[in-house]
């Protein structure tokens, strides 16, 4: 089918009809949205980045005056993020996710597993919260975690990773159940104009045909991965769902993701320059492996000698002997 680009639609008889200008719907944006809202067993809303969906997950749910209870440790763009929007009145506060958030916020952001520590939340705390529940599900994608059924109100994906899947499509996802919840946050998209270009919806599309699949087998490689590294003599640590975390095996279906992080210990950034097969860049989620230090963007709020690693769909044994031999 051709891809729809177009800005307008003709009325009809003088009347709008379900499409008429791109900036609120698009043919190529609802039949993503269509397929994303079935995997996450709600209504989805398709924007530019993840940074997008975050930010009118903030403005749309929250206003001045109010608070978030962010996870600590999770993606270090939020909390940046979130920082920039306290200008406006919405404060944040960090919390341990694996246990209770703490009472008298507005708004809780957890992150399911965290990037790049890996935690996997306390569904049962949360939900226990009168605040509403937001999950950042992107490490785990739908294929492995539906938060929707464990009280979430919210999901959020940055499409740009496992969902779009090949590192060349910036995307953002959430997902609601609550229909007033929806229509507010459709409203403020179609107002503040971060809707993902139909081009962008396309690649979406192609990424979720795959979806399944690359998530199944990049977990299945990852699993393997993390238990080699675990008993490498230069690797101090892994962080890995799938190393023996009940709750996230509790939660998540099928696997554990492609996401981990494991500390070296020698010198991280000669590492990470070594590997040929693996990528030197950031990111995640995509069909090619990727690494880096993520000492370079957070500083100090993570251990020097952190590598975080994204499992792709290259031979299992072809990326253990590319980390052997970085790893020296
Ligand atoms: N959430 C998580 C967990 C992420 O890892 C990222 C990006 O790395 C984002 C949100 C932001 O997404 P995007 O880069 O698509 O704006």
């Amino acid at each position: 089918m051709a891809l729809d680009r177009s800005t307008i639609w003709p009325y009809r008889e003088g009347e709008p009809g379900e499409f008429f200008y791109s900036r609120y719907d698009h043919p190529a944006g609802v039949e993503a949205e269509t397929v994303l809202g079935e995997l996450d067993g709600g209504h989805a809303l398709l924007f530019s980045s993840g940074a997008a969906a975050c930010t009118t997950a903030v403005l749309g749910l929250l206003s001045p005056g109010e608070t978030i209870a962010l996870a600590e440790g999770c993606y270090y763009g939020t909390s940046v993020l979130f920082g920039e929007l306290e200008r406006w009145g919405v404060r944040f506060v960090e919390f341990d996710q694996t246990g209770a958030p703490p009472e008298g916020v507005d708004l809780i952001w957890l992150e399911a597993p965290s990037n790049p520590f890996l935690t996997f939340p306390d569904m049962e705390a949360a939900r226990a919260h009168p605040a509403r529940v937001l999950v950042d599900a992107t490490a785990s994608t739908p294929i492995l975690f539906r938060p929707l059924e464990h009280g979430a109100a919210v999901v959020l994906h940055s499409a740009t990773k496992y969902i779009g899947g090949h590192h060349d499509a910036l995307a953002g996802v959430l997902t609601m159940h609550e229909p007033d919840v929806y229509e507010r946050i459709k409203g403020l998209r179609g107002r503040t104009g971060p809707i993902a270009a139909p081009d962008t919806a396309s690649l979406v599309l192609r990424g979720l045909k795959t979806l399944e699949v690359r998530v199944r087998r990049q977990s299945e490689s990852a699993l393997d991965l993390a238990r080699r590294l675990a008993g490498h003599p230069e690797v101090e640590r892994v962080r890995y769902p799938g190393l023996g975390d009940e709750r996230a095996a509790r939660y998540m279906s099928g696997g554990f993701g492609g996401l981990m992080s494991f500390d070296v210990a020698g010198d991280a950034r000669g590492v990470e320059t070594s590997t040929r097969l693996i990528e030197n860049a950031t990111s995640l989620g995509g069909v090619d492996s990727v690494l880096e230090t993520r000492y370079r963007w957070e500083g100090d709020r993570v251990p020097e000698n952190l590598i975080r690693l994204s499992v792709g769909l290259e031979d299992v044994d072809a990326i253990w002997a590319d980390l052997e031999q970085a790893l020296g």
